[in-house]
């Protein structure tokens, strides 16, 4: 049997934080340390921003978490049923962003993929807009907790 989770909540900045616990606490499973727990967070912090300004521009929406576990690898996706992106490739550039307000930066995409090993951005627009992130985590067994 796959060894996963699914979740799903309201697209409001106030579920960023439950976003960023409910993935992690998936993830400490395989034992990560203090520092990859951090850059998962990071990571699903960036990409649930995304959905909220971009994929539903402040309005009404769902964000869906799917996680996985296999071997040593976490497997994350976010999705939103949003916006979508038309160039997906132009997006991914760093410091590309598409509200250069002054507020938004351009890095989030950048930071995803520093953080986590891979990033696979699926878009449509109109449609909506999934990202899957996999970051292979270290093994503690060596180190000198029980
Ligand atoms: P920052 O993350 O630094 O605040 P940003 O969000 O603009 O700025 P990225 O996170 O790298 O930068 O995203 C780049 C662009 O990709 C965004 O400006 C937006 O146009 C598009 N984008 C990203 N995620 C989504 C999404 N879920 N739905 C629609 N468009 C998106
Ligand atoms: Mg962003």
């Amino acid at each position: 049997m796959k060894d996963m989770m699914k979740c799903e909540f309201p697209a409001k900045s106030v579920n960023e934080g439950f976003a960023r616990v409910v993935v992690s606490a998936f993830a400490s499973r395989l034992d990560p340390t203090v520092e990859e727990l951090a850059e998962i967070k990071t990571a699903v912090s960036e990409a649930v921003t995304n959905v909220i300004i971009h994929g539903y521009q402040g309005g009404e929406g769902i964000i869906y978490i799917e996680c996985e576990i296999k071997e040593k690898n976490l497997i994350v996706k976010i999705s939103d049923k949003g916006a979508g992106i038309e160039n997906v490739q132009l997006a991914r550039t760093p410091l590309y962003t598409s509200n250069p307000d002054g507020e938004r930066s351009g890095m989030g995409f950048t930071v995803m993929e520093t953080f986590m090993d891979e990033l696979e951005v699926k878009s449509l627009p109109g449609v909506g807009t999934t990202i899957i992130m996999k970051k292979q985590i270290s093994s503690q067994e060596d180190e000198a907790s029980e």
